[in-house]
């Protein structure tokens, strides 16, 4: 941590992962670079990556623990949060806690407060804000596969044949991923990209084709695929025979739903000549990858639409091959790693189910607790239901902003107000949640701490630390093992630096696996601390048949069901459950913007950041603009059942006509009614629990 010492280290944004050599200077600044070693971004970065250096100052930091406003020690902060969980536990039961974690969090982290959370104080009571942005994708790849697998690699999407890309504005929100593929088409110009988006965005300037879909068709525009691919001929029946089971059902359900063009074309609302266009395309292409992220994830029937997609792969034997299959991105730095720990409510350690008797014996025997809860906790909406509704009597928020990010934010910041106990551990001082929190506890921040985080192509990289924390802000795990052990679990945390997370995290996915789990780091199991330190990205599985990591998996098309084979899943396409109306008639799509992340407490300090879009906007179709009497550049309200926010307005025909966009990250303390999630209703997929983001019906008028 010498000033000018170039260390390693990966950015804190999103999933891609993108290596960083951070140089810190004699006068306190940070210089930034792309790692050229790292195979994420091969020396690229971003906008955002790359003005990491200006956002490391101490400016709003939070310093000190806080017990109502008041510094206290940390000892005592320690002390009460400890005492106050276990009066609660006694009174209450387990249940009566809840954690809200983050994708912002490291594995060594994550794993920690699941441990604690699940295997302690008995409660699945924990859910992670990456609830909001892959759980529709985690659910979907569980049903087809039997596991939470991604199968591909980056390097897949670069030799794709046909690129695929829904519901992703790749170009702001993976721009790395972006101008890997933007490289790749240039070098092989025959590479084609289909965009599949209701909104023309940045990532159509890579389109040989472009779908604007009607908001939320998704479904049928797959289930139409696969029925396509029946009437024309290119299934591959041997793959369907030897390594799928479902095709029948699955089948019968695109025909009802999508039996033939013009159905599709009435659903969809695209021209009939697009859709065969598409479906030609994907027919008659073998290396065919389709990425997907929030426009397909953040839906009521989300984890339906996932499998409508995997469908189409299977059906034509396009995975486990280079170059071929459903490929999820995740949007936090750390999303991956989070799933691998068991960081939803129905997730145990390791890719184990909590409901699974197998699995709760096996983890409860290498935790060696008899407290591992039976059953699976509240997701996320459900969780802060259950604080308003005072099932939940103390919650500890860790890395997230939910007064901001959850839908209906109101509810959420009502529910907090009245909760018996907030603790929230943060690196910001002051935030729309840190505002509701009883007990303050100071949080080391990215170059601050070190551990691991997982990428979207389950490459492990190791973040390091390369700044002193400032005041008494400590890493997450440090502050959860410290609680703890207070808890009196001192023997199940004997933690003293994150390589021993690693180490128990790697051993337990290896305990009792004879590759019947698909996550699996048993060649990192006996990790020495000099071999973490030195860790080079690697993707998982990594044991002894993989000791350099796996790029690809399925390739032997064994999958984990309890059959070995692949299932197939019959959708039945669902549109959006807000549906509009005659008081509100537009559609709210919400996402994010290239040079902010999150609630913009890092991003926001960078002054060429800021530049890009400096205040909240809404984006809306000329034609609609003219029907509610907005001029461009003016002030507009927007609102919803729920709630309203003064927005800028931005006239364009990049818009869909019908719906507008609003960015996520303005909170009520960067400008003063700015919460798009206020307006958001928690409507969720009932099998993922990921909330309907894309679909909020609104109106606007001029403000
Ligand atoms: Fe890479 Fe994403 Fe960071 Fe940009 S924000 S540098 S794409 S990890």
């Amino acid at each position: 941590m010498g000033k000018e010492q170039t260390i390693q280290t990966t950015c804190p944004y999103c999933g891609v992962g993108c290596g960083v050599l951070a140089t810190p200077q004699a006068d306190g600044t940070v210089s930034i670079e792309g790692d050229s070693n790292h195979p994420a971004n091969l020396g690229r970065l971003c906008s955002k990556g790359s003005a990491l250096g200006e956002t490391v100052d101490h400016g709003n930091r939070l310093l000190h623990p806080k017990i109502d406003g008041k510094r206290v020690p940390w000892d005592e902060a320690l002390n009460t949060v400890s005492r106050k969980f276990n009066d609660i536990i006694a009174k209450h039961g387990p249940n009566a806690i809840g954690f809200y974690v983050s994708g912002q969090i490291l594995t060594e982290d994550y794993y920690t407060a699941n441990k604690l959370m699940k295997g302690f104080i008995g409660s699945a009571n924990i859910d992670t804000n990456s609830r909001l942005c892959m759980s529709s994708a985690v659910a979907g790849y569980k049903r087809a596969f039997g596991s939470d697998s991604v199968p591909c690699s980056y390097e897949d999407l670069e030799q794709a044949d046909l690129l695929v890309i829904t519901g992703s504005n790749l170009a702001w929100c993976h721009p790395v991923i972006f101008q890997r593929i933007r490289q790749a088409k240039e070098d092989r110009p025959e590479m084609k990209v289909v965009v599949i988006d209701p909104r023309t965005t940045a990532t159509c300037d890579l389109a040989d084709l472009h779908l604007p879909l009607r908001p939320g068709s998704d479904a049928s525009l797959f289930n139409g695929l696969l029925n396509y691919l029946k009437k024309e001929d290119y299934l591959d029946l041997d793959f369907l025979e030897q390594h799928t089971e479902g095709f029948s059902a699955a089948l019968k359900a695109a025909k009802t739903s999508a039996g033939n063009i013009p159905q599709v074309s009435a659903v969809t609302e695209l021209p009939e000549q697009d859709i065969i266009k598409f479906y030609q395309l994907f027919a008659s292409t073998e290396k065919v990858i389709t990425l997907y992220s929030q426009g397909v994830n953040q839906s009521t029937s989300g984890t339906d639409k996932s499998n409508s997609i995997i469908n189409c792969h299977l059906a034509t034997g396009r995975l486990g091959k280079p170059a071929m299959g459903p490929f999820s991105m995740t949007g936090q730095p750390n999303a991956m790693g989070g799933r691998e720990v068991g960081g939803l409510s129905n997730q145990l350690a390791a890719h184990m189910e909590i409901t699974n008797p197998e699995h709760h014996d096996r983890v409860s025997r290498f935790w060696e607790t008899d407290r591992l809860a039976t059953e699976n906790g509240a997701k996320a909406v459900d969780l802060f239901n259950d604080v308003g509704e005072g099932k939940i009597k103390a919650v500890w928020i860790m890395a997230t902003n939910p007064v901001v990010s959850l839908p209906d934010a109101d509810k959420v910041k009502a529910a907090l107000e009245q909760c018996e106990l907030v603790v929230v551990s943060e690196c910001e001082s002051n935030t729309d949640t840190t505002e509701l929190a009883d007990i303050l506890l100071p949080a080391a921040a990215w170059g601050e701490k070190d551990g691991t985080v997982t990428n979207s192509e389950r490459r492990i990289s190791h973040q390091r630390q390369f700044l002193i924390a400032p005041g008494e802000a400590r890493p997450d795990w440090w502050i959860i093992t410290q609680v703890a052990r207070k808890m009196g679990f001192e023997k199940a945390f004997p933690f003293e630096k994150p390589v021993d997370v690693f180490r128990e995290h790697a051993r337990l996915s290896a305990f009792e696996n004879n590759g019947s789990r698909d996550f699996d780091l048993s060649g990192l199991a006996e990790i020495s601390d000099e071999a973490y330190e030195k860790l080079a990205p690697i993707q998982w599985p990594v044991s002894d048949n993989a000791p350099a990591g796996t790029a690809r998996l399925f390739t032997d098309y064994q999958f984990f069901t309890p059959n070995g084979k692949a299932r197939m899943v019959p959708i039945e396409p669902k549109l959006p459950e807000n549906k509009t109306s005659d008081d509100y008639p537009l559609v709210l799509n919400t996402g994010r913007i290239r040079d902010q992340w999150h609630t913009m407490t890092r991003t926001g300090r960078a002054v060429r950041l800021n530049a890009h879009i400096p205040e909240p906007m809404v984006q809306i179709h000329p034609v609609d603009a003219q029907n509610w009497g907005l001029v461009d550049g003016a002030l507009a309200q927007v609102s919803s059942k729920l709630g309203k926010m003064i927005v800028r307005v931005v006239i364009t025909d990049e818009q869909r006509p019908g719906s507008v966009f609003v960015p996520i990250h303005w909170s009520n303390q960067s400008a003063s009614l700015a919460r798009v999630d206020a307006l958001v209703a928690a409507v969720v997929d009932p099998i993922s629990g990921q909330p309907e983001s894309k679909h909020t019906p609104v109106k606007i008028r001029p403000y």
